[in-house]
């Protein structure tokens, strides 16, 4: 249609967002769906949170608020960021968005001009590429390999820059393949960065979900020079089960923090009101929800890797943190919307197709479902397996 703008016809739809809202349908339907595409932990949040957002309704905290955030949110944020990351964030270098996804896309838009380039390894969340088009910038994608735990490495950095690079995105842990980047990873592409004044763009939404011996290590924390070049996303809809909160947030050097600020205040003002009041409980609250959540998926986790190892043909690394596997399935001979389509359609079983991470010979399985959908959607999966 002639009226939509080409930087939008550029845009896909969310694939991730398709295959849950195509489950969901389903389910609707009255239809059994083992749903292993989830997105979000299956708890509902913790009480003591609703109670604060709900105290701020009662109490009229129902009005705009400062673009970046109220301030006691805004100062419990930089507290956040000493204790948990080593991180020296004042309060106006923070700012709270509608979700880490706008977090993201306010990051992109505040340094992101027509044609610069943004290298994003794959699998990539969804929607990093889309966020860099619409933008008006070009994504690069870095394909990383199973061998390197699905890492971009400092040699496939280099080789895809240029002198129109301007940005590489670092997620850790990763969505959707559970990996994390050491201090000494992170270092390595940090140089290279450095080297060439490109900003950094750190999502680290995943903190929190964190397994065995990982450690999760803020790139901006490693040295003065690479605080300056970064933009820190993070976010409450994972770790604090609040992704229909909308609440996530940057943190980044004074310059681009007032950058990111100003798209906030002229597109969406500010994050919602009472929302916030319901971050600040979580971030001040028994922070005990968090292990007990981050015990259940590594439970979930260790089950999940004992019973995909044994299929046949299909391969997986274990996955540092988050909650998923990138499973491994050039063998089955189908590409990924296909065979996702086949698993949702006979086998009731709901996965996101690798091609929604850059990635199509792959699917993203999440266990941020129950053990009783797991261990049922995995014997369906594998007997799926067994028959291609
Ligand atoms: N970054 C990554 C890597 C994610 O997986 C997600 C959510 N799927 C987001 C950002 C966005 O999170 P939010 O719900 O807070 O917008």
């Amino acid at each position: 249609m002639e009226s939509i703008s080409s930087r939008i016809a550029k845009v896909s739809p969310s694939l991730t967002l398709a295959v849950t809202a195509q489950a969901k349908a389903m389910i609707a339907k009255g239809e059994e769906v083992y749903a292993l595409a989830g997105g979000e932990p299956e708890v509902d949040t913790p009480q003591f949170i609703k109670d604060a957002a709900i105290a701020a309704l009662l109490e009229g905290k129902t009005k705009y608020t400062p673009a970046g955030g109220i301030p006691e949110l805004r100062a419990a944020l930089s507290k956040k960021f000493k204790d948990d990351n080593n991180l020296d964030y004042a309060a106006n270098q923070i700012c709270v968005t509608g979700g880490a996804k706008m977090a993201c896309y306010n990051a992109i838009l505040a340094v992101i001009e027509e044609g610069d380039e943004v290298i994003i390894p794959s699998p990539f969340w969804v929607s990093y590429p889309e966020m860099v088009r619409l933008a008006g910038g070009v994504p690069v994608i870095v394909e990383t390999k199973e061998s390197t735990g699905w890492k971009m490495t400092p040699e496939q950095f280099e080789e895809a820059m240029t002198p129109a690079t301007k940005m590489v995105i670092i997620n850790t842990p990763g969505n959707p393949t559970g990996a994390i980047y050491t201090a000494a990873e992170l270092l390595a592409l940090g140089e290279i960065a450095l080297g060439e004044d490109i900003v950094i763009l750190s999502d680290e939404i995943y903190e929190k979900l964190v397994y065995g011996d990982h450690k999760h290590v803020s790139i901006a924390s490693l040295s003065q020079e690479l605080y300056d070049l970064t933009i820190t996303v993070n976010g409450f809809s994972k770790a604090y089960s609040m992704t229909g909160w909308r609440l996530g947030y940057t943190a980044a050097p004074k310059p681009l923090a007032e950058a990111i600020e100003k798209i906030q205040n002229h597109t969406t003002s500010n994050a919602n009101s009472f929302s916030q009041y319901g971050a600040l409980a979580a971030l001040e609250g028994d922070q005990s929800f968090i292990e007990d959540l981050r015990g259940e998926y590594d439970v979930k986790r260790q089950f999940m890797y004992g019973r995909l190892k044994a299929i046949n043909n299909i391969r997986v690394v274990e996955p540092q943190g988050a909650f998923y596997f990138f499973v491994y399935t050039g063998n089955t001979g189908l590409k990924s919307m296909n065979l996702c389509d086949k698993l949702l359609s006979r086998y009731k079983v709901a996965a996101v197709p690798g091609i929604a991470f850059g990635y199509d010979e792959g699917i993203r399985l999440s266990y941020c479902t129950t053990l009783d959908i797991l261990n049922e959607g995995l014997t369906r999966f594998e007997q799926f397996c067994r028959e291609h």
